[in-house]
Formats: C-alpha cells, sequence, structure tokens
C-alpha cells in the first residue's frame, strides 16, 4: 500500500509543531487503521469528527476528503447565514437542532475568536395578502423558541433598512453571518490538535468487510472495515460515519444500504450588488417563503467582507459539484433524469421551474424580484456573483426531503456504518448541535 503518511503528513502541514508531532506520533503507530473514519470534510463531518475525538481521546479517528482542500463544496459555497431556527416545523429536527446550533455557533466563534456579525434579519411581507403567513410564521418561530422575535410595521422597517419597503415584517436580531469555511477549518484545527487525522486527496470508492487481518498487525481483526480511494490506496477501520453531502446517497449505496433518498443537485447562482451600492442593505431581507419550497426567494445578505450577495436561484444542475453553468457530468445527468422523484417533482412545480430557469437567464426578471423589497435597485447595480450546489433529497414519489436525515444499515458492513443522509440548510448552522446528535448515535450503535 502506498504511504499514506506522506499525505497525511502534507494535509498536517497546517498544524504547527506540537500538533504535527502529536499527529505523527499517532499516525506512526497506527499509520492506517482507524477506530472511526469520518467521510468527508465539510462543516458536518469536521464538526462531528471533532466532537467524537473530545469525548473519546483515547480512540483514533481519521477525516476522509477527496479534494485537496477542506470544506470547499457546499460549506464553502453558502449564504453564510446564522440562521435562528424560525421556518422549521416546530418539533423537527431541523427547528431543534437550528436554535441549539446557532447558540453553540455564536458561542464558538467568541471562543476562537472567529469573526462574525449578529447584523439581524429582516422578512419582509410586501403585499397585503402575506401578511397572515408572516404572522403563521411568527407564531412558528415563538414555538422554535427563537430569541427576540417580533413583528414590526413599515415605519419600523424603514427605520431598520431605509431603502426597504414593506407593509409588515418579522424581525428576527438574534440572526447574524459569518464565514463558514472559517468555522470548518477551526474545527479541524481542533480535531488534528486533539490527535485526530486529516486524508485529503482521499476519494472513498469502496467500503467492504476484511477476509484477513491488515499485515503486521498486532491486533488481527480489531478494524474489519476496509475502505478503498480511487487511487486503490486502503485503510482499516472499525466504524464510518458518512458525510458526503452532495455525495451522501452514493457512499451510502458503496456500503450496501439504500440509495433512497437521492441527492439531486440544484444549482444556486448569486448575484452581488455594485461595491458602490451596499450602503442599500444594512442586515439580511428576505421573503416571506412559500412553504412548498421554503429555499426559494431571492433574499440579501451582507457578506463578511462587506459584500453584498443577492439571491440565490435554485436550478437543476448538470453536475454534482458543478458551480457554472455549462458545467456538465453524464453520470450525474443520467442518475439526476433517470430517477422518477425528479420527474414527480419536476411535473407538479413545472411552472415554479420554468420560472426560475428564466430568472437564471434574465437578470432583468431578478431585478424585478429584488425592487419590490429596495425599489432603488437597478439592473447597472448588480453583477453575476458566485454558485453553490445544493444536495436536495429527493424520494421516489417526488417529495423533498426537509429534515435532517441519519440512517444506517444492516449486515456486517452496514451496521458498521452511520449515514448522514441528508444534511440540508440550515445545517451549517446547526453543525456544532448535529455533531453532538451524530456523537450520542455513534455511541448507541457503536457502543463507544
Ligand atoms: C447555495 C447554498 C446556500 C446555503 N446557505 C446556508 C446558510 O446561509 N446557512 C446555513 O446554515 N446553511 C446554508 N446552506 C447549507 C449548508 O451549506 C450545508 O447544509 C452544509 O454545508 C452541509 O455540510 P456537509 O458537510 O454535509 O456537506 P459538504 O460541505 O458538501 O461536505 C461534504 C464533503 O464530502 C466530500 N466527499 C463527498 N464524497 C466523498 C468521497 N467519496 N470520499 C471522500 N470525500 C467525499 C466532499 O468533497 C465534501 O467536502 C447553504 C447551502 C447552499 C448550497
Amino acid at each position: 500500500m502506498p504511504p499514506l503518511l506522506l499525505r497525511a503528513g502534507r494535509a498536517w502541514g497546517r498544524l504547527g509543531l506540537p500538533g504535527l508531532c502529536r499527529a505523527l506520533g499517532h499516525q506512526r503507530r497506527r499509520s492506517s487503521t482507524f477506530d472511526v473514519v469520518v467521510v468527508g470534510g465539510g462543516i458536518v463531518g469536521l464538526a462531528s469528527a471533532r466532537e467524537l475525538i473530545l469525548r473519546h481521546p483515547s480512540l483514533t479517528f481519521s477525516v476522509l476528503e477527496k479534494e485537496k482542500e477542506l470544506a470547499c463544496h457546499q460549506s464553502g459555497h453558502n449564504s453564510g447565514v446564522i440562521h435562528s431556527g424560525i421556518y422549521y416545523t416546530p418539533g423537527s429536527l431541523k427547528a431543534k437542532l437550528c436554535v441549539q446550533g446557532a447558540a453553540l455557533c455564536y458561542e464558538y466563534c467568541d471562543r476562537k475568536g472567529i469573526p462574525y456579525k449578529q447584523c439581524g434579519k429582516l422578512i419582509v411581507a410586501v403585499e397585503q395578502e402575506e401578511i397572515p403567513r408572516l404572522k403563521a410564521l411568527y407564531e412558528r418561530g415563538l414555538l422554535n423558541n427563537v430569541r427576540d422575535l417580533k413583528l414590526i410595521s413599515a415605519k419600523e422597517i424603514q427605520a431598520k433598512e431605509p431603502f426597504c419597503r414593506g407593509v409588515m415584517a418579522l424581525d428576527s436580531p438574534y440572526t447574524g453571518i459569518v464565514n463558514y469555511r472559517q468555522v470548518a477549518q477551526s474545527y479541524a484545527e481542533d480535531f488534528q490538535e486533539a490527535g485526530g487525522a486529516v486524508l485529503t486527496d482521499f476519494e472513498v470508492t469502496d467500503m467492504e468487510m476484511a477476509k484477513e487481518s491488515p499485515s503486521e498487525s498486532e491486533d488481527g481483526m480489531k478494524y474489519p472495515v476496509v475502505v478503498r480511494n480511487s487511487k486503490g490506496e486502503e485503510i482499516r477501520c472499525q466504524h464510518i460515519v458518512t458525510c458526503a453531502g452532495l455525495y451522501s446517497d452514493r457512499l451510502s449505496e458503496i456500503s450496501g444500504c439504500s440509495r433512497e433518498p437521492r441527492i439531486v443537485p440544484f444549482r444556486g447562482d448569486y448575484l452581488v450588488l455594485k461595491p458602490e451600492k451596499c450602503y442599500m442593505v444594512k442586515g439580511n431581507i428576505y421573503p416571506v417563503p412559500d412553504p412548498r419550497f421554503p429555499f426559494l426567494g431571492v433574499h440579501f445578505t451582507p457578506r463578511m467582507d462587506g459584500s453584498v450577495w443577492l439571491g440565490p436561484n435554485a436550478v437543476l444542475a448538470f453536475k454534482r459539484e458543478g458551480y457554472k453553468l455549462y458545467d456538465f457530468s453524464a453520470r450525474d445527468f443520467i442518475d439526476a433524469v433517470v430517477y422518477s422523484g425528479l420527474w414527480k417533482l419536476v411535473f407538479r412545480n413545472i411552472s415554479y421551474g420554468m420560472s426560475e430557469i428564466y430568472r437564471a437567464c434574465f437578470l432583468s426578471a431578478q431585478v424585478k424580484q429584488l425592487q419590490k423589497f429596495i425599489p432603488e435597485v437597478t439592473i447597472s447595480d448588480i453583477l453575476r456573483g458566485p454558485s453553490g450546489v445544493r444536495a436536495q433529497a429527493l424520494d421516489q414519489d417526488g417529495n423533498l426531503v426537509d429534515d435532517f436525515v441519519f440512517d444506517g444499515g444492516t449486515g456486517d458492513l452496514g451496521s458498521r456504518v452511520l449515514h448522514v443522509r441528508n444534511a440540508p440548510s440550515p445545517a451549517a448552522t446547526s453543525s456544532l448541535a448535529i455533531a453532538k446528535m451524530i456523537a450520542d448515535e455513534v455511541e448507541r450503535r457503536f457502543g463507544l
């Protein structure tokens, strides 16, 4: 087997000497065996690995990430909002974990000196007919124990956001913004400092039960699970947790577990306000959501670097990690279009889909939406911006899977694996709370 130490050493380059020595010492003892392996170096995988090693310092852990960098997919391509937990069905995992996660996120950033801004959020009704839905959202937020929520009048909207027009708004001053890639990097540093190994450039392509103990093994079959990557390299472990975002269904399939719910990728393109126009937006400004598609509807989001992003929209992506309009993967495309769940979703919501595509193509259509909130915005004030791709879990009946989903399998291998099947927004906000839940589940299932 090629020496994993080399690549691990590269990944540990960021550690500094004390961390590097600890990590190398640990790795020399067990160069390719771990008690628990976490697949996926996004914010959920890193938070979970961190929580596990902090709880079980005597066990060995590694994170396997296919890219050369950590957190470069959903965790590095998002709106950067610390959500307060208003939208989600009371009693759902999403609601509970978001409310807990936001508090944990602020506390963590304070402790680590990670900059954030608690700039608040207004959900703005621009038509009278939206008011009942806005009020229902307020009630929902109260049921979810969201802090400091209140309904405010048109005059109060203007006091908070002088350029924004609306008839009533839900004011959530607890909402904030942060750079989640920086947060994820910090989780990785905590993990490595505690002795965890991060192996980047390690794309997991296969998992199976070993037929014999590893060569030169003193522990026999203590590590019965073999995890292989695209280069044919392998490591051994006892248990696996997958947090593979846009590939969570494929990882599940590799381990012999169910492929459902499938992941269908939806690209979200942002626009950006020209720097000289950013003064028009102080905090987050969101529309009253359509309960059927809570993630649709353009919003104004200030960023930590002072810029303002507008959007995103949501259009079917032809590549799971394709951030450009013309990015295409035959496998991803075929996977999506042969899935009956996608067609059921499309036929049920054809007009929504078409208007999203129209808005993606024509900036003027997007601007029209934005002008409902800030009439002064014109097409000359905006530029095309970056994109993100959502891992949207979809069941066979074409229903969007809304809540977080965690799942394992049966049989020798399946019972040693825990899959995070669905971790959509606000999983970045909720990452520390999700990590606690995953660690509880790992302890329960695997008897750690
Ligand atoms: C456009 C957009 C806007 C969003 N806005 C917000 C927001 O404002 N606030 C919020 O809280 N949330 C937001 N979210 C949601 C949030 O970003 C995600 O829920 C969160 O980042 C999911 O983290 P993750 O670790 O599960 O997935 P990812 O960050 O996608 O990480 C998965 C990792 O697994 C790796 N991987 C996949 N397959 C393999 C393999 N075979 N072997 C090894 N590694 C593998 C990938 O390379 C990737 O690094 C947004 C998401 C999008 C797309």
